[in-house]
């Protein structure tokens, strides 16, 4: 019931709590999910402050009157960055005037838990507005898909989960938006710049540990750069220092894996891929002895389509890379979306024409040129296919929680 102006008032002040306790919610987070706390201090807590700041803006300025909020909103969560999603669910949420109930995943609970806490220390928002249960996904989100007095349900995840959610929501019919798993291509076409090419596909599959449902986890290079591209990222691949996320001093640019069952599907996948003729040209190597999950970073030649591990999602830090034999745009693109995802994709070449012919030809709802897991609030967020539906962040996010209703008044 507040005023757009309130609400955006609310928005604003807990973007500036959150930037008053980074150093906090980055060292939380890097003890609970492993990722380096050069990453969460430079990357995940300042997106998630300026993701506040971004919808305290739409707040004010949405003055529609048709534009209603649409009630009580579920939210469920995964690990991969556990208050950045908070921060992509929650925060367009307030912005548009609904009450939430936040599900974060059993493994990274706590930066949600700490950021509640620090809203009502504040005294910032109303009581009841910003609701968090934890809990197993069976116990406490289940009830959430299914809930007849929640209105909407928003969820990131696997697409496995998304599917299950679907179904559940279907008792009441409440509003679903889904963000599921990618298995996203990176095309290097001859004329790219080879050098930032190398960079930009390393980064695409290592950053977060290849934990990010956008990684750039099929690398399709022309053969006139092939064994160029694959070998400077195999190079990038060996120089990444893994060790601790809390060894900043010790300089640790990828941590472990989140846990001992997603280390185990990785190791599977690794195994996998080899069993079906792939062939490691760096990494596959790993180690769980002193309790942490570490994978390193791989890449493999030789795979194809038909390979388990070229289709499935695997969500750590793990390469396939194929040959582009064919100059035909067309095949390119079909191979590139030959996937049931549609997340995101990366083009890398410097004739701005072939860049977009060929953006125009990816089944993705992201395509970035010449760069990888580039993100700003502004920007729409979501999949094609079997990747989900809705989209997050820009104003296209507001959408998902909001009605809009028509009065008409005869006078
Ligand atoms: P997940 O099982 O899809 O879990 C995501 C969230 O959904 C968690 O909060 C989970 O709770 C909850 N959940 C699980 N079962 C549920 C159900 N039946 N009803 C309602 N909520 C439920 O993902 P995960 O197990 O963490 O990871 C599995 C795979 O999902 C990964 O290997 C990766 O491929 C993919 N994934 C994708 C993304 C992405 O951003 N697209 C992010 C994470 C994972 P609990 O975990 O607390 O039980
Ligand atoms: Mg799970």
């Amino acid at each position: 019931k507040l005023s757009p102006f309130e609400r955006s008032k609310y928005l604003y002040a807990l973007a500036r709590m959150i930037q008053k306790n980074s150093r906090f919610l980055s060292v939380l987070e890097t003890i609970d999910n492993g990722k380096p706390i050069r990453e969460t201090r430079d990357i995940d807590i300042p997106l998630v402050a300026r993701h506040f700041y971004y919808h305290a803006g739409w707040s004010a300025k949405d003055t529609s009157s048709k534009n209603k909020p649409i009630g009580v909103v579920g939210q469920i969560i995964p690990w991969n960055f556990p208050l950045l999603m908070a921060a992509w669910k929650i925060a367009p949420a307030l912005a548009a005037g609904c009450t939430v109930i936040l599900k974060p995943a059993e493994q990274t609970p706590l930066s949600a838990l700490r950021l509640t806490e620090i809203i009502n220390d504040s005294g910032l928002l109303p009581k009841g507005v910003l609701n968090v249960i934890t809990g197993l996904g069976e116990e406490a989100g289940a009830p959430i898909a299914s809930h007849p007095d929640i209105d909407k349900v928003a969820f990131t995840g696997s697409t496995e989960v998304g599917k299950l959610i679907t179904k559940a929501s279907a008792g009441n019919l409440k509003k679903v938006t889904l963000e599921l798993g990618g298995k996203s291509p990176a095309i290097v076409f001859p004329d790219a710049d080879i050098d930032a090419a190398i960079q930009g596909v390393a980064s695409g599959i290592f950053f977060n540990h290849g934990q990010t449902c956008c990684a750039g986890s099929r690398l399709f290079a022309h053969e006139k750069v092939y064994d160029k591209v694959t070998e400077g990222v195999a190079e990038i691949a060996k120089s990444i220092k893994v060790g601790p996320g809390m060894n900043d001093k010790d300089g640790s640019q990828m941590g472990p894996l989140v846990s001992n069952e997603q280390y185990e599907k990785v190791v599977g996948y690794m195994e996998s891929g080899k069993q079906d003729g792939a062939e490691c040209l760096v990494g596959g190597t790993h180690d769980n002895s002193n309790g942490g999950h570490f994978v390193h970073p791989t890449v493999f030649s030789k795979t194809n389509a038909d390979m388990k591990f070229v289709q499935e999602e695997i969500f750590g830090p793990v390469l396939t890379t194929q040959k582009i034999t064919d100059d035909d745009l067309n095949s390119i693109a079909s191979e590139a979306n030959n996937t049931e995802f549609g997340l995101a994709a990366s083009v890398w070449s410097k004739d701005i024409s072939t860049a977009h012919k060929m953006a125009a030809k990816i089944k993705a709802g992201t395509v970035w040129i010449n760069c990888h897991n580039v993100f700003d609030s502004a920007l729409p967020f979501g999949g094609y296919k079997q990747s989900g539906n809705g989209r997050e962040m820009g104003f296209e996010c507001m959408d998902n929680y909001l009605e809009t209703k028509a009065v008409t008044v005869n006078l």
